[in-house]
């Protein structure tokens, strides 16, 4: 028996097919049973009639419960009052995997569908989100491939910090402890001496105590590395990738957004226009004098300041050189401007916050091993790090993209949670 997917059947659109999926939805009379069949490319209506199959096989049919994986053959035909616009005249079908009563029923809380994320992970929404995301994760590798980038690779376990000791994990290691990533960062910069041009989709890890809705203590991160690069490249190409990212989701996914009731003119702007690029100066001053917002110069900008200046753009917004007393310590000055850096943050529109953190990197020893002690670092654990500034160091950069926070605001999500199959945040780690 060949079976087709119910997207191709949909696309034969008449004649006899077999397709194969679970049972998503079923109601029946006594004379005619309707089952909603679901498989990773769709759903599609199926009649069983009692006439035709005849009583003991319709009394099957109408036993079946939610979730049961069965095989069906019949006639296919076009059908406006079915949920996809076809319906299957079942002439046979198999019963492959029975259901107990399915657990996921109408208005279950948010907490009971996380404890049920393995089952939860069928539902129409997580299935749109999940095929976004893979294209999301093509759409960076392809961006990247095809403009000369490799693939490289960083250990998971590391000796040192580099994004801040607070967020984290310490992992026993045999006799002594080690480090789960928070970026490849820094074997990246080892890294490009050699290739020039790398990229990364990865794992990274933040013990970050703040439950926030953008937040997970384990997420991918795609990250790009390259040497002689000038700050406005790392700019450019975190524009180009999100750019790229985007018009693939829009170029193939037009149903899946409609499943997760996005609009994709809000996604369409960022095809479209170049991204707003702004200072940090130029930014307190758009938040002072648009939003009434004041910022003190040297302070962060919060969740509210990012939130509120997204609000005035329909294309993220690329706030560059921050305080350096602010970012972390591989950020190189500004020439002339040493209290200020080559560093860059991406902010989605919508307030989905920072897409992407980047920088040129600091080439000077000195100043990195002065910055290093100041925060209480024991330079021991870099003396691999200073080796890159010790043989031929050049002008490099990079930058660091969350896939969960770009696929969040790509897909109009209320919470992080959901980008990913299996979060994982402080109080969650199951299942
Ligand atoms: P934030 O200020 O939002 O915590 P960050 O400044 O700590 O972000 P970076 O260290 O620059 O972030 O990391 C690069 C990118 O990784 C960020 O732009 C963001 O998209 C993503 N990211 C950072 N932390 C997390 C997290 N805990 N969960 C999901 N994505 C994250
Ligand atoms: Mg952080």
């Amino acid at each position: 028996m060949e079976y087709l997917t119910i997207r191709q059947a949909m696309g034969q659109g008449s004649g006899r097919v077999s397709v194969r999926g679970w049972v998503w939805r079923e109601r029946g009379s006594k004379k005619v049973k309707f089952i909603v069949l679901r498989d990773g490319t769709g759903i599609i209506q199926c009649v069983i009639e009692k006439q035709t199959a005849g009583d003991e096989r319709f009394a099957v049919a109408d036993a079946l419960q939610v979730e049961t994986a069965m095989t069906i053959s019949g006639t296919i035909r076009k059908d406006e009052r079915a949920p996809s616009g076809y319906e299957i005249a079942v002439d046979s079908f198999r019963m492959v995997g029975a259901s107990d009563t399915y657990p996921i029923t109408k208005d279950q809380s948010p907490e009971f569908l996380m404890d049920k994320r393995h089952l939860w992970l069928r539902s129409r929404k997580m299935q749109a989100i999940l095929k976004i995301r893979a294209t999301v994760f093509a759409a960076f590798r392809e961006y990247f491939d095809t403009r000369g980038f490799i693939e490289f690779h960083s250990p998971i376990f590391q000796a040192t910090q580099c994004e801040g000791g607070s967020s984290l994990f310490k992992v026993k290691y045999f006799e002594g402890e080690t480090f789960l990533a928070q970026t490849w960062q820094l074997y990246a910069e080892a890294g490009i001496f050699s290739y020039e041009k790398l990229y990364t989709i990865a794992p990274s890890f933040r013990a970050e105590k703040s439950k926030t809705s953008r937040h997970l203590t384990e997420y991918w991160h795609a990250e790009m590395e390259m040497a002689w690069a000038e700050f406005k490249d790392i700019m450019d190409h975190g524009e180009g990738v999100v750019k790229h990212m985007v018009a693939k989701v829009l170029e193939k996914h037009r149903e899946e957004l409609a499943v997760l009731g996005r609009d994709p003119k809000r996604l369409e702007p960022t095809v479209r226009k170049p991204f707003v690029r702004m200072t940090y100066d130029e930014a307190l001053k758009v938040l002072s004098e648009r939003c009434r917002l004041k910022v003190t110069w040297g302070k962060d900008l919060r969740t509210v300041e990012e939130d509120r200046l997204s609000s005035l753009y329909d294309v993220p917004v690329i706030v560059s050189e921050y305080p350096a007393e602010v970012k972390a310590f591989y950020m190189k000055g500004v020439e002339g401007r040493p209290e200020v850096v080559q560093g860059c943050d991406f902010i989605a529109p919508e307030g989905y916050g920072e897409i992407i953190g980047g920088s040129s990197r600091e080439t000077d020893l000195a100043v990195l091993e002065r910055r290093l002690k100041a925060a209480g670092e024991d330079l021991s654990g870099y003396e691999y790090y200073f080796d890159t500034r010790r043989y031929g160091s050049v002008p490099h950069g990079g930058f660091g993209l969350g896939m969960e926070r770009i696929v969040s605001w790509i897909c109009g999500l209320d919470t992080i949670k959901d980008a990913i199959p299996f979060p994982r945040t402080p109080l969650r780690w199951t299942p």
